[in-house]
């Protein structure tokens, strides 16, 4: 059987190596994958050089400029330019190559900061966005209705998957830049090491969150991928949440941490609820997985390792 050419844009980062991994458990596939020094996905003439040399059939596009709640809020120019760039280089250089299946992939930020939780897709472009994200949600927002214009008005098969808040291997470990769960790994693994008597957490604790495995994203890619007549953008995650100060006591338990956990509020919360509404995908067969105490076991695992090969990421 041919195999289908797959090109994963942005394999490097946590996203794209899990959808490396899982592409290459799934022999249909033959998979195509740039470096940043081989392909500098904001050129756009480099963007489709590269496409027209290589003639994937496929595309998932998991290139981004992504950071947590702090780093958003003090680089928004960044957020949305690169973002921007990156998404409407990829959609048109897919297209001008004869790429037939896109799947873009954004995230739950592109929905208003007020929505009706869970979120579901309908509730896009009904309200004002979270300040603390409102360039990377733009940004996400532009590439879903480029891919859902390309596939209306050319008939081409564009489509976006909107994932959760994601974790896994492969974190970002950065103290200030990372999102929540790295941030709490590392800090809680920091202070068990040096046998600190409180950690302190962002915020008030009280927001809540639903976490996805980013394994449990791949699968839900592929999948999405095998569907004859997706859905324009469908939204991925894991069904429930969490508060943040339930999830600072189970990474606390995670990483063997026994001191206090108290909470500095001169940091933002950010959007008071962001859980998805999955039905949709649910409806055509998918469910997760991995749960967030095997997730976090596994994520760990990982911090460590990295951490004693001196690979950790801390962008
Ligand atoms: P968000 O989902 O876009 O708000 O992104 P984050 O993952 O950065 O933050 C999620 C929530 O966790 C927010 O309410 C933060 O204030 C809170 N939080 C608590 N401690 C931390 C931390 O150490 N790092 C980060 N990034 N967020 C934290």
């Amino acid at each position: 059987m041919k195999k289908r050419r797959l090109f994963i844009a942005g394999h490097t980062g946590m996203v794209g190596s899990a959808l490396l991994r899982e592409a290459q458990c799934r022999e249909v596939f033959d998979t195509v994958t740039a470096t940043r020094a081989q392909l500098d996905l904001r050129d756009f003439n480099a963007c489709l050089a590269f496409m027209e040399e290589q003639r994937p059939e496929c595309v998932i596009f998991a290139a981004a400029k992504v950071g947590g709640i702090l780093s958003n809020s003090t680089y928004p120019a960044d957020f949305l330019y690169d973002n921007l760039t990156l998404a409407s280089n990829i959609v048109h250089a897919s297209f001008k190559t004869g790429v037939q299946r896109l799947l873009f992939l954004g995230s739950s930020c592109i929905y208003p900061k007020l929505a009706p939780q869970p979120i579901p897709e309908s509730a896009l472009l009904t309200g004002p966005l979270e300040p603390t994200n409102e360039a990377y949600a733009i940004a996400k927002i532009a590439g879903l209705k480029l891919c859902a214009a390309y596939r209306k008005q050319h008939g081409v098969l564009f489509h976006s998957a909107m994932p959760t808040n994601l974790y896994g291997l492969g974190d970002n470990y950065h103290p200030d830049h990372s999102h929540v769960i790295p941030g709490l790994i590392h800090r809680f693994h920091l202070a068990t090491e040096q046998q600190l008597p409180e950690v302190a957490i962002w915020g008030t604790g009280t927001p809540l969150r639903e976490f996805l495995y980013v394994d449990d994203l791949a699968s839900a890619c592929f999948h999405l991928l095998n569907l004859d007549n997706p859905p324009d953008w469908v939204n991925v995650g894991y069904g429930s949440d969490v508060s943040i100060l339930e999830l600072a006591h189970s990474v606390a338990r995670t990483v063997g941490y026994q001191g206090r956990i108290v909470l500095d509020s001169s940091k933002p919360d950010g959007t008071p609820r962001k859980l998805l509404d999955t039905s949709l995908l649910r409806s055509t067969g998918w469910t997760p997985s991995v749960n967030l105490e095997d997730g976090l076991k596994l994520a760990y695992a990982d911090y460590q390792a990295a951490k004693a090969a001196n690979r950790l990421r801390s962008l």
